[in-house]
């Protein structure tokens, strides 16, 4: 998949559209992320001994990964990913706004 954790993405498609945030998980089988402080839902809470807090609960909830785009760190734009392959064999990312490699 072309998001990873800790990737800052910008969304750009649904209701959070223009919001950026970091990938807290990817899953890549499902083709979603879930991005921190985007699509919050609110969930019921019941109150438990190891939960202080009852009532309702915001959370965020996973959105496809083709609503989000990486923002490259090193050009700081919202950049479409790219592969290369490194001389030691491995692929990596890499931004096509910039061309660096993208870690
Ligand atoms: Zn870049």
């Amino acid at each position: 998949m072309k998001i990873k954790k800790d990737d800052n993405v910008l969304v750009i498609a649904g209701k959070n559209k223009g919001k950026k945030g970091k990938v807290r998980f990817a899953y890549p089988e499902k083709d979603m992320v879930m991005i921190e402080g985007i699509n919050l839902i609110k969930k019921h809470a019941k109150a438990k001994p190891q939960v202080k807090q009852a009532g309702i609960i915001e959370r965020e909830a996973p959105i496809a990964v083709s609503d989000v785009m990486l923002i490259c760190g090193k050009c700081n734009k919202p950049a479409r990913v790219g592969y290369k392959t490194l001389q030691d064999g491995r692929k990596a990312r890499i931004c096509r706004v910039c061309g660096e490699v993208v870690e």
